[in-house]
């Protein structure tokens, strides 16, 4: 599809690991892909991974599929499947107004954890002990030292424990880090929007590796296309043990089909 050419000339950054600061001894350590120079850079051949910021890798996907001959509807939700003789063959579609039907030899169902296909949907157990919100940001002007994040051009996530729970913090460009804060759900019940954003802030302020990384640093919105002034979110429930991902007729990929704990970052990967 061209897509590993396209992502290469987005400029996207390259994650060669993971910092993790984690538990009582506070000391950094990593887990990279590789090994680095006796310096503390990495080969110039350094397996990696991409940092992305999800909206535009979203819409170089698209492209490339469509460039490769894929049609691609948007703005359409796919309503409910269509069965024939024990089999899944299509779904209907809500699209400007109408019900279409499309029939399918195979479907996909990549629709996150909403879920689509009623048998994957159903055979779903909830985790109560991984019951967790996340409230989450991104921020410009945020500091990469090498100690944590890396180096601008070679980065790792960094990940450190707190009281509150665990702190991802991924820088995605020069300017722009996400930072999130993944809580036990018990602990954030009934705070929302204002509320949990301050909560977050102050959090990330405690943190004493965080803090000097986001001194002089803010929140900045434009992040999701489908609401541009937003510049705080929160996300929960999305910790599942899977029981089904196919059937006669259907398959189910990424969060449809499972579910992995965001704290290595590989979830999109993996989709
Ligand atoms: C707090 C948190 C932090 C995370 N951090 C990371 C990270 O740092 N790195 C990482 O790789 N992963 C991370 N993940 C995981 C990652 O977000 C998911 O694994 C990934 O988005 C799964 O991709 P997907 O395409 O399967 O689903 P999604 O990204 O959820 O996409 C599903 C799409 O299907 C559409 N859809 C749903 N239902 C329908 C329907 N009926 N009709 C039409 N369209 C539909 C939705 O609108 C959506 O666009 C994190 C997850 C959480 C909860």
């Amino acid at each position: 599809m061209g897509a590993e050419r396209a992502l290469n000339a987005a400029g996207f950054v390259r994650k060669v690991g993971i910092t993790f600061v984690w538990g009582e001894g506070r000391r950094p350590w990593d887990a990279d892909f590789a090994s680095q120079n006796e310096d503390g850079s990495f080969p110039a051949d350094t397996e990696f991974v991409w940092h992305v910021e999800r909206a535009r890798y979203d819409a170089i996907l698209v492209d490339c599929a469509r460039r490769a001959g894929v049609e691609i509807w948007s703005e359409a939700r796919a309503a409910r499947c269509l069965r024939r003789e024990g089999r899944v063959a299509g779904a209907v579609v809500e699209r400007k107004g109408e019900a279409v039907r499309v029939s399918s030899r195979m479907l996909i169902d990549a629709s996150g954890l909403n879920g689509f296909v009623e048998e994957a949907r159903a055979a779903r157990k909830w985790l109560a002990d991984l019951k967790n919100v996340a409230s989450y940001g991104y921020f410009k002007n945020a500091r990469w030292p090498r100690i944590y994040p890396g180096h601008p051009d070679k980065t790792r996530t960094f990940i450190c424990s707190r009281p509150e729970g665990w702190f991802w913090y991924i820088p995605l460009g020069r300017g722009l880090v996400s930072v999130g804060l993944v809580a036990r759900a018990a602990q954030a019940r009934r705070r929302e929007g204002r509320e949990m954003r301050e909560l977050f802030l102050a959090a990330a302020r405690r943190a004493p590796e965080l803090r000097p990384l986001l001194d002089g640093a803010s929140l900045v919105a434009g992040m999701d296309p489908s609401n541009p002034e937003r510049d705080f979110f929160t996300a929960a429930d999305w910790s599942y043990e899977a029981g089904r991902a196919a059937g006669p007729g259907w398959l189910a990929c990424g969060d449809a089909a499972f579910f992995i704990d965001p704290l290595l970052s590989s979830g999109v990967l993996m989709a």
